[in-house]
């Protein structure tokens, strides 16, 4: 700002501490006499950042349905749906922070940003591009990158974690509207007994009696799922955005307290809205947005007394899409190419162990977790080395020697050379099975 820039973007990871980060820019400011206003994705991130800003010691009034509004504080906190509605009764601040920034794009958002042209604008997030990857530099002319997941993690303010993921859905045929998995038709794909009894499973193998939250496609979807995993003698409940804020805030306590084991949301958890004491993560809801996918896991990784380590268990490939969460990212204003997003895209490199599940980074030969082995793939081969014609050459050359060498009587022999389209297959077949005889009458082992 001192060097003359009126629009910054700043993006850490979930958990970094960017709320306490806002409290304290919003307090100076205010302490400067400069107008400020903070502007939240959510009804239930106003309650949220209110106790932030009670604990930074920062006086405001709260702009949002429900709340009187006190317009003496220099500091405003706003819901954007309350704050675009009253807009005309709101004087233009000096700065303004957005919360959950990679949201400016929708109309609300930007109508407010275009009537505050002169305002210093801060826009905060953990992944600093819109949902379809473009990235936000119609915005912001700066891009602060604060620490990522793997210092955070060195550094002890984001728990290590160890990612699962013992299945897969398929998508072959599912659309996209605006820039992720069409919702009703992954709903009919994730929402099956058979996927929620692979993840009831799993957590039984993997995390038994440690509180996870489930990240579900639809209302529907995360009750079907609170039912069969009460039904296995787990306590679960379910919480969305509709449910009572009594019977909401009664779950999240009995979460706490261990008394519920698996709460499930639709997309509540995902963003901001934080819940103490969770252990691990259970992704069913396949999405092509590294921000919601960043969001879920990131909840995970908070750290707390007697946490070692967070389970994430990921039944719908998203790892396929966005890699793993400590993944170094190069974020940028202008967006990631689009070769980079979607299913396989480059960066990443993930593999999973075939026996305990278990995810990695690919260049490893042998799990890190179970000490599995891994099959070396002809693809990667080729990919390592480019030099696609001449492996596939060799690799073809190796199946031919192996298969040759696997055929046991003089007929499979005629069979192969026949197969291979030999001029006088059963002539070939008699030479080579007279070739085997001669060595071995010789010692030699064919
Ligand atoms: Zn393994």
């Amino acid at each position: 700002m001192a060097q003359g820039c009126k629009s910054i973007l700043y993006t850490a990871p979930t958990g970094s501490g960017k709320t306490l980060l806002t409290a304290h820019m919003l307090h100076t400011a205010a302490s400067k006499g400069m107008r400020c206003l903070f502007v939240v994705h959510r009804r239930e991130l106003i309650k949220q950042s209110a106790q932030a800003f009670d604990l930074e010691g920062i006086k405001y009034g709260i702009i949002s349905a429900g709340f009187s509004e006190d317009r003496s504080h220099w500091v405003q906190l706003a819901s954007v749906q309350t704050l675009a509605r009253r807009l005309a009764r709101v004087s233009e601040p000096r700065l303004i922070v957005w919360d959950e920034a990679h949201h400016l794009a929708a109309s609300s958002w930007s109508d407010i940003f275009a009537r505050y042209g002169t305002s210093y604008h801060i826009g905060i997030t953990a992944t600093p591009e819109r949902l379809d990857g473009k990235g936000l530099g119609t915005y912001f002319s700066n891009l602060i990158v604060g620490p990522t997941v793997q210092t955070l993690t060195k550094q002890g303010y984001l728990s290590p974690y160890k990612l699962y993921a013992p299945s897969n859905v398929d998508l072959t045929g599912i659309h996209t509207r605006m820039g992720d998995y069409e919702k009703r038709e992954i709903n009919s794909v994730v929402d099956r007994p058979s996927i929620t009894g692979n993840a009831i499973e799993h957590y039984k193998r993997l995390c038994e009696g440690r509180r996870a939250v489930v990240f579900c496609a639809s209302i529907q979807h995360s009750k079907h799922v609170v039912e069969q995993f009460n039904a296995a003698g787990i306590p679960a409940a379910h919480v969305d955005g509709e449910t009572p804020e009594d019977e909401r805030d009664r779950a999240i306590e009995n979460f706490k307290k261990g008394n519920i084991q698996v709460l499930s949301n639709v997309e509540i958890f995902g963003e901001g809205f934080d819940v103490p004491a969770i252990e691990a993560a259970i992704l069913l809801r396949p999405t092509q947005s590294l921000g919601y996918f960043m969001q879920q896991v990131g909840r995970a990784l908070r750290p707390f007394e007697g946490k070692n380590q967070a389970i994430i268990l990921d039944h719908v490939g998203n790892w396929s899409r966005h890699g793993l969460p400590d993944d170094d990212r190069e974020w940028s204003l202008e967006g990631r190419p689009q070769r980079a997003r979607g299913e396989g895209g480059a960066g990443v490199s993930v593999r999973i162990c075939p026996k305990c599940f278990a995810a990695m980074p690919s260049g490893l030969s042998v799990c890190k977790y179970c000490g599995e082995v891994f099959p070396v793939k002809p693809r990667e081969i080729i990919e390592k080395d480019g030099q696609l014609l001449e492996i596939q050459a060799e690799i073809a050359r190796k199946m031919v020697r192996r298969q040759q060498g696997m055929a046991q009587s003089m007929q499979e022999l005629f069979e192969i050379g026949r197969a291979r389209g030999y001029k006088n297959p059963r002539a070939w077949a008699y030479f080579v099975f007279k070739g085997r005889q001669q060595k071995r009458n010789r010692g030699i082992a064919v």
